[in-house]
């Protein structure tokens, strides 16, 4: 059973992978919104043995199902009134906009003069979770 440690309304984004938790808090500018927010490092974890963990109060205003292009093995439980009313896995978006970046030095929005391009990724394959540039079809793992 999950420790919710007190939160009384928003989503608790647990089975990181051990170290991965800095990474998606970067990812989803966890830094820019009002809520608090807890990162717990290194929790134990039957499943995993390691993981991290980050909690995250209040009504949720950032795109979570981001996360399962990051990793597919996270759970989000959403949290209302003290009680987990929903748990699952984010589900992969068709499109991604900003969230991963293209590296093929020859791609578009590579180039100086088209900075500030938005780096758009489509969903190519979701069975096995291949997301490809739409400007130059590069594959991101
Ligand atoms: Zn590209």
């Amino acid at each position: 059973m999950l420790n919710i440690g007190g939160l009384h309304e928003g989503v608790v984004i647990d089975h990181i992978k051990a170290g991965g938790a800095m990474e998606i808090y970067r990812y989803l500018n966890l830094e820019k919104i009002d809520s608090s927010v807890a990162i717990i490092k290194n929790a134990k974890s039957n499943k995993m043995g390691k993981k991290d963990i980050i909690k995250i109060e209040g009504p949720i205003t950032v795109d979570l199902d981001i996360l399962a292009v990051l990793d597919s093995n996270i759970t989000l439980n959403f949290i209302e009134n003290d009680k987990i009313v929903k748990k699952g896995h984010p589900i992969l978006p068709a499109k991604v906009t900003n969230v991963i970046k293209c590296k093929n030095p020859r791609c578009v929005t590579s180039s100086p003069t088209e900075r500030g391009l938005p780096h758009t990724f489509k969903l190519t394959d979701a069975h096995n979770r291949i997301y490809r540039c739409i400007y130059c079809e590069q594959k991101f793992k």
